[in-house]
């Protein structure tokens, strides 16, 4: 499907009374960017006990507000096709699906098994782990009970350790899906990803600036007295603030300047040179395997792996690089190395 990028989907993490809805829905309404208001109904918590979503109240709150503002579109997360069925009931513009339903095909299976033969438009989360397919796994799910209105939205994912983020963005987890799936489009969840509302904005804007079609921003008129992720979620000023100085970038570069194609000729004279050199590289452990076995010598030497790694480490930081980036290049390099040798 198509979208006027960037497509603007707001809202607060949960949906808590008629006061607090009405209230987000009318500033909401006001902002121009925002096509869809998301509103969580049902919430998956990891911890029992706490709150987890007004359920049905809260779809009968949404449906006054559709009533109210008959232009405002709204969607919330769907978990079990019993959730499918009460959103539809209710009228519900489009639905999600969280990224703990998108980690277990058995539930999305209900999910879109309850929505087959609709046109409900569906966003489907990325799971919570990195896996592109399993992700891949869920859209091919919707597409096959009918769903033909599909977006995917990057929420990042969580990992042993996130850094200064609730989950890791792993950005490159987002480009590989639109590499296998380059007609989606794919919204960026900035909220859940930053797990505080300072670092939103910054993250809204590299989603841009790598050419993500638009945002899920958790929006509440209060944040810091929401019932759920009270520290990521921004009022409706500071979306406007970051809507007004987010730069949207173009995604068809083949209009792009001179100066660009220039620049990628020498990416592409320097991918070749890289290739002729490894090519080389390989021809030597061929050789090394031949040697190797003249001497009786195993394959595997540790020692002189090691010692490798540390002076290429030392190469990269002389030459400004990442050493964890060559150290996993190298890592790629040996391995095909020692596959050379075991097959000489
Ligand atoms: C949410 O959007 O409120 C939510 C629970 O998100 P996620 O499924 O990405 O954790
Ligand atoms: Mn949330």
């Amino acid at each position: 499907m198509e979208v006027s990028r960037p497509y603007i989907v707001a809202g607060p993490c949960s949906v808590e009374s008629h006061e607090q809805l009405a209230e987000v829905v009318q500033a909401l309404e006001r902002v121009p960017q925002v096509q869809m208001v998301r509103c969580g109904v049902w919430k998956p918590r990891t911890h029992p006990g706490g709150f987890e979503g007004m359920g049905e109240q809260a779809l009968r709150w949404i449906a006054e507000q559709k009533a109210a503002h008959p232009a405002v579109r709204f969607c919330c997360e769907v978990a079990r096709p019993e959730h499918v069925e009460l959103a539809m009931r209710y009228g519900m513009d489009a639905l999600w699906i969280g990224a703990r339903t998108t980690a277990n095909p058995f539930i999305v299976q209900e999910v879109t098994e309850a929505l087959r033969g609709t046109e409900m438009r569906v966003m489907v989360k990325n799971a919570p782990s990195p896996d592109v397919q399993l992700w891949i796994g869920a859209l091919e799910r919707c597409r096959q009970v009918g769903l033909k209105e599909l977006m995917a939205v990057h929420r990042g994912f969580d990992l042993y350790k996130n850094g200064d983020y609730r989950n890791r963005p792993l950005w490159e987890v987002p480009i590989e899906l639109r590499r296998l799936e380059p007609e989606l489009p794919i919204l960026c969840d900035p909220s859940h990803i930053a797990g505080r509302r300072d670092l939103v904005a910054s993250l809204a804007q590299t989603a841009m600036n790598l050419g993500l079609d638009g945002l899920m921003v958790e929006v509440h008129p209060h944040p810091d007295q929401a019932l759920t992720d009270a520290g990521q979620q921004i009022t409706p000023a500071e979306l406007e603030q970051v809507l007004k100085s987010l730069e949207v970038r173009q995604t068809d570069s083949t209009v792009a300047d001179e100066q660009l194609r220039l620049l990628r000729e020498q990416i592409d004279l320097l991918d070749s040179e890289m290739l002729r050199l490894l090519a080389a590289r390989l021809e030597v452990v061929g050789k090394i395997a031949k040697v190797k076995e003249r001497g009786n010598l195993a394959v595997y030497q540790p020692k002189r792996w090691e010692q490798l790694l540390r002076q290429r480490r030392q190469m990269a930081e002389d030459c400004g690089m990442n050493p964890d980036f060559v150290e996993e290049l190298f890592e790629k390099v040996h391995a095909e190395s020692v596959k050379v040798q075991l097959r000489n």
